[in-house]
């Protein structure tokens, strides 16, 4: 038995005529629209809860527990933040990915851009770990002298 093809007949309204490129909508990524500001203090603070604890286990009668102190470590980025500027929401930074109100949505739909004078999340993030990393050194100098 043998199958004939048919020649269909192109539906403008469905398919893009033969020869054209594919037509593909555009991807949402709210990352690119969104106007955040980035708080990493509760994972500071969360830092040095952990590196409390652990001093205050390497003290006890088994010291060896101080070592339990490293697995909190792997949550601290949970704690870091981001704030939306144009709701006010508030969130964990690891999920920022999935923070998509209105003024995004708008800010999509019109197709501008949010980066053009607001600096993107991870930039602010980098930045903020310059800063704490620099602070953290003169501490650790100032406690050494
Ligand atoms: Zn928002």
């Amino acid at each position: 038995m043998e199958i004939t093809r048919r020649p269909r007949i192109a539906d403008p309204d469905f398919e893009a005529s033969p020869g054209a490129p594919p037509v593909r909508l555009r991807d949402f990524d709210p990352l690119e629209y969104q106007r955040l500001v980035v708080n990493p203090f509760l994972a500071v603070f969360g830092l040095v809860v952990v590196v409390r604890v652990g001093a205050w286990l390497a003290e006890t009668r088994y010291p060896a527990l101080a070592m339990l102190a490293v697995v909190p470590l792997a949550f601290l980025p949970l704690l870091i933040q981001y704030h939306c500027l144009d709701c006010g929401q508030t969130g964990s930074y690891v999920h920022r990915d999935r923070h998509a109100c209105p003024a995004v949505g708008a800010r999509w739909n019109h197709g501008s851009r949010s980066r053009a004078r607001f600096p993107s999340g991870w930039a602010q993030l980098v930045v903020w770990g310059w800063i704490l990393g620099s602070l953290g050194l003169l501490l650790a100098v100032h406690a050494w002298n």
